[in-house]
């Protein structure tokens, strides 16, 4: 590929932004993207040395803050969310730190969907706290329960949709309606869906954090995530980004930007199989219930329709009984990896009450939903039959 600046890829769709754009060849022609290793830069002159650390010429400075092959990943990671700017972070815990440290003050106040992954939670609840910035959490699907939990100093709602793991939707546009009345901002933690199923930005949000460990990677190798947003609302993150270091490695960077690459036929492949599953498991007579945003049967499909373009990975199910009956379910398979990990081409099994909500209280498991018989999947890419032969096993005959 030749020098991407001179391309016209306004037309280009996502697919073929994920595999062409933001890496700029070195000297040498190469065609798979390199990976520089290197922590730091060198410069033609003294002038040149004082006009890229005062900013005058852009250019490399540190690896901490600017790096070619990070830089090329966010480039290419920004034009698939419609983001004008990407900030790249070493774990997508990262981002949502760099993130909400670089944007918000003592004093402020945060609205956040309860039914976020256990690290964010423990994050607003219990270290952006000390730090006197307050969280309000509410149900996601609830629009009047974010509009009543506004204060005078709501600077910012927090969501994921779909929710992990009851695949319940949040409402982008609804709730960038509330926010944007008060001037607070909305971040989305796109993470489950991707850009290829969800693009949060063009719904109205001013923000979106990835776990770029998950489905951007797609195949368990690496940590990091990413920010993305407008130039004004990235230019203090990465400040924040810049001083503080959760930077992003550019080895992993290298892993990321190879993941875009076949990013769109995995989640195209992802949803497919797992609707197959949710289909199968719905239709099964020892399965109590099934949670996926793909099936008729989700309550909110017409929301569904409206934001996302299609399920992606993850769904679960209640199986007839309690937590017996699930774990005989989970010990059963073969090929499912038991892990509490999604977002991998190997299909994984979970039982959200004892190990990703194990922490929480029985009380408030139960109100989230989390009950004894529910069982998590991220369905990989095997084939569709033998996962389904390996559900199987554990759930008695049909
Ligand atoms: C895994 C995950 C995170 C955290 O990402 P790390 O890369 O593990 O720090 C954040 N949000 C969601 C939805 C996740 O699944």
């Amino acid at each position: 590929m030749s020098n991407n600046l001179e391309q016209d890829v306004s037309q280009w769709s996502d697919e073929t932004l994920a595999i062409r754009y933001g890496y700029h060849p070195t000297q040498e022609g190469e065609h798979g993207e390199a990976i520089i290793l290197t922590s730091s830069f060198v410069y033609d002159s003294a002038a040149q040395a004082a006009a890229r650390f005062s900013g005058a010429e852009p250019g490399n400075i540190y690896s901490r803050f600017t790096h070619p092959t990070v830089a090329a990943f966010e480039r290419r990671l920004a034009a698939l969310e419609g983001a004008e700017m990407a900030v790249a972070t070493s774990s997508g815990m990262a981002a949502i730190m760099t993130a909400c440290l670089g944007l918000l003050n003592a004093g402020d106040h945060v609205v956040c969907s309860r039914s976020v992954f256990g690290a964010t939670q423990v994050f607003f609840a219990n270290h952006l706290s000390r730090f006197g910035i307050q969280t309000t959490f509410v149900d996601l699907t609830n629009n009047q329960a974010w509009q009543d939990a506004i204060q005078p100093t709501t600077r910012l709602f927090f969501l994921e949709t779909p929710s992990n793991p009851l695949m319940e939707i949040g409402d982008i546009a609804g709730l960038c309606a509330i926010a944007h009345a008060v001037d607070a901002l909305v971040m989305v933690d796109n993470c489950l869906m991707t850009p290829m199923l969800q693009k949060p930005l063009a719904l109205g949000a001013d923000i979106v954090t990835h776990s770029a460990t998950k489905f951007i990677d797609g195949q368990g190798r690496a940590l990091g995530g990413a920010v993305l947003g407008s130039k004004a609302l990235m230019a203090p993150v990465y400040g924040f980004l810049r001083t503080t270091g959760a930077s992003m490695s550019p080895f992993n960077a290298w892993i990321f930007l190879k993941g875009l690459e076949t990013l769109s036929l995995r989640m195209k492949a992802h949803s497919e199989q797992a609707l197959a599953i949710a289909q199968w498991l719905e239709a099964h007579p020892a399965v109590e219930s099934v949670f996926y945003p793909g099936l008729a049967s989700h309550p909110q499909a017409e929301l569904i329709a409206k934001q996302q373009t299609s399920g992606g990975a993850v769904l679960s199910f209640r199986v007839a009984g309690g937590r017996s009956e699930a774990w005989k379910v989970i010990d059963a398979v073969q090929i499912f990896s038991r892990s509490a990990n999604l977002g991998d081409v190997k299909s994984i099994i979970t039982h959200p009450a004892t190990t990703t909500h194990g922490r929480v209280s029985e009380a408030d498991r139960l109100a989230a939903g989390i009950t004894e018989n529910l069982i998590r999947l991220s369905i990989g890419l095997e084939s569709l039959d033998d996962l389904k032969t390996d559900l199987a096993r554990g759930l008695g005959n049909e």
